[in-house]
């Protein structure tokens, strides 16, 4: 038995782990290489393994980091079937059609000698690769002697973790991959449920380095921001990755209002496609959040909904809300505002002082939510210099990554296993997680690497 990691080894994207189990071999994700210096070359090199020779892809999640080289993978040869969880297969497909078309018009504005690389066809091929869902808990079999089964992950809506067992005639072991690991505190989201008594643990470690702020103190510091723009008239922009947060952040104006603390007539737009499909994707998927939120979408009455809410659909309306000149709070995105719609809403926005820019989101550097956030006094948006005059924020306590400490508690409630193997984290926070798991064996792997279990 052989374990190799073909992504996310020494950093946060492309996270592609392989088990060779006998002569079946497991993929745990198949995710794009983000970021970095040539994201292109990355995604286009070879996998490291024969697609073909994998049977089983097993995703436990649907962001593009975890599941958005399967096209890529099926069209070299994979012909096995994918298991996931439910809500995961309906956002792997959201996400993935919107991967493809975002990278045909991006090969049609570089001209004839540019491919995409992957399109919307080899997207549907990858869709015909979905195969099993898998239900929380319950066992799944991959063949002779394997077995897997998911848990809650506590990250986005379907995320989990995926245990694989072997037995006769393979050598026993219990191998636990975390995914991506949610904060114990969550809005939307059941914390995460690790099954305990792995020997082996493959393990994020985005911020093994530090603890996030508090849940609480983030959503009030973020109804103190909105309260403060609305009462001056001005506009809020909330540039907002279309997955999970913006449907915590409709679900957290929402409460407010319900409890008075924003007015009841607050006009919030929310202008971005995707977390719209998103939300839609959010309401069929009730038993997958915390069963209070889950019982509400039971009685009918929708979380994601607020008296003064606006669904843009087109690029017109959503140019037409350049026309607010206060008291609108406006969800779009992109999160690091690298592009979408949230672009023209700042350029609209930026010069006036009674308007606010909350960033709720990881900002990486070189994109124009880092400029702003480190003080830029001038952006340039469409050709025009735009002076920055709005009060920007950042709240940071809504991250859907565990801080260390509970990365830490995450080991520990699954019976610490006494070999960890950490991915999916720079260099320095996985050095300094290794130090909080002692004392078990903490491995760190390189791209490419593998291990005889
Ligand atoms: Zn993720």
């Amino acid at each position: 038995m052989r374990l190799s990691f073909h992504g996310a080894a020494g950093g946060v994207t492309g996270s592609c782990h392989r088990l060779e189990l006998g002569r079946r071999q497991v993929l745990i994700d198949c995710g794009l290489f983000q970021g970095g210096r040539t994201p292109q070359e990355e995604n286009a090199a070879p996998f490291g393994f024969d697609p073909a020779a994998i049977d089983i892809l097993i995703l436990t999640h649907a962001h593009l980091d975890h599941c958005g080289r399967i096209p890529l993978l099926v069209r070299r040869g994979f012909r096995g079937e994918i298991i996931c969880t439910a809500a995961t297969r309906e956002l792997a497909r959201l996400v993935l059609l919107d991967a493809a078309s975002l990278n045909e018009e991006e090969a049609r504005r570089r001209g004839r000698r540019h491919a995409p690389l992957f399109d919307t066809l080899d997207v549907m091929d990858s869709l015909d690769r979905f195969g099993r869902i898998a239900r929380l808990g319950e066992p799944i079999a991959l063949g002779p002697g394997v077995t897997a089964s998911l848990h809650e992950a506590g990250h986005i809506l379907g995320s989990a973790s995926v245990l694989i067992e072997t037995g006769a005639p393979l050598p026993p072991r219990r191998i636990l991959f975390s995914g991506d690991i949610g904060p114990r505190e969550r809005l939307l989201l059941r914390p995460p449920a690790p099954p305990a008594g792995a020997g082996i643990a493959v393990m994020e470690s985005t911020y093994g380095d530090r603890n996030h702020r508090d849940l609480d103190a983030t959503v009030a510091e973020f109804e103190a921001v909105l309260q403060r723009a609305v009462a001056r008239g001005g506009n809020v922009i909330i540039p907002s990755f279309a997955l999970e947060r913006a449907q915590e952040i409709l679900f957290v104006i929402g409460r407010a209002i319900a409890s008075g603390r924003l007015p009841a007539g607050l006009q919030v737009f929310l202008d971005s496609p995707m977390a719209s499909a998103a939300t839609r994707i959010f309401r069929r998927h009730g038993a997958a959040l915390r069963p209070e939120i889950g019982a509400l979408l039971e009685r009918g009455r929708d979380p994601f909904t607020l008296p003064g809410l606006h669904v843009t659909r087109d690029a017109a309306q959503s140019r037409a809300l350049g026309r607010l000149r206060g008291g609108a709070v406006i969800i779009a995105g992109s999160g690091m505002c690298t592009g979408g719609r949230v672009r023209h809403h700042l350029r609209r926005n930026l010069a006036r002082a009674e308007n606010a820019v909350v960033f709720v989101g990881f900002a990486a550097q070189g994109t124009l939510a880092r400029i702003l956030i480190d003080g830029a006094p001038s952006v340039r948006l469409s050709g025009e210099e735009i002076p920055v005059r709005a009060s920007l924020h950042t709240i940071g306590g809504f991250s859907a990554h565990a801080g260390r400490d509970d990365l830490i508690d995450w080991h520990r409630r699954a019976g610490a296993p006494g070999r960890v193997f950490l991915v999916h984290g720079e260099d320095a926070p996985r050095r300094a997680l290794a130090g909080g798991l002692e004392p078990a064996e903490v491995i760190l792997p390189a791209l490419h690497e593998g291990w005889d279990l």
